[in-house]
């Protein structure tokens, strides 16, 4: 288990400045606005919409730049089990898990930035085998949030953007040994807002 600055921490010193133009192409954008992951330097960029549509899947832009889809899924047919959860090994209440390459791992945000896992492939493709949701997720852009209890397993396939927002409210708001009352509230409140925005997973959906 390591902690990399590479990819959170570092975009989230950038993202504090709010930068309100477009990272691509300078044209001012509004308070709402999509986002283009950089896979050649792991960040995460602000975007106008005409550099969003840019750099969708089925556009034919620099491979570099990925567009961040604007979908959130959960899976009701397959929910996700304690013991699933705990397989993942990460002892903090939630974490997210994102592909790439052939790579896939789970990250925990903490006090200091995300801690990253590389998980077993193994351990992964058995995991997706039984759930289509993790399966869905497209890799660089969407993430597997997972927040788990003794009693139940939440999990929804999110927008990468998404995972920023918990990173940073993390960091933020953490106090003490265990992050603290604000902290929770915090991240429960993004939790909300998730399982909010989530609509089911049917055969298909993209
Ligand atoms: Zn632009
Ligand atoms: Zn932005």
């Amino acid at each position: 288990m390591s902690v990399h600055s590479g990819s959170f921490p570092a975009v989230r010193e950038r993202r504090a400045v709010r930068p309100e133009r477009c990272e691509l192409c300078g044209t001012p954008v509004a308070g709402r606005h999509g986002h283009v992951v950089d896979t050649g330097r792991r960040g995460l960029l602000c975007s106008c919409r005409a550099c969003f549509l840019l750099f969708t899947r089925c556009a034919s832009g620099d491979p570099r730049y990925r567009a961040v889809p604007e979908r959130y899924l959960w899976d009701p047919g397959h929910p996700v089990a304690c013991l699933d959860w705990r397989r993942l090994d990460v002892p903090a209440g939630f974490a997210f898990v994102l592909r790439r390459g052939t790579r896939v791992t789970a990250f925990q945000p903490g006090p200091a930035g995300a801690t990253e896992t590389v998980l077993p492939l193994g351990l992964w493709a058995d995991l997706t085998a039984g759930h289509p949701l993790l399966a869905a997720a497209e890799p660089e852009v969407e993430a597997i949030v997972f927040r788990g209890t003794e009693r139940i397993t939440e999990c929804f396939l999110v927008p990468i953007d998404a995972c920023y927002r918990l990173v940073g409210a993390v960091r933020r708001f953490w106090t003490g040994r265990d992050g603290g009352p604000e902290m929770r509230a915090r991240v429960g409140e993004l939790f909300a807002e998730i399982a909010w925005r989530a609509r089911p997973l049917c055969g298909g959906d993209d």
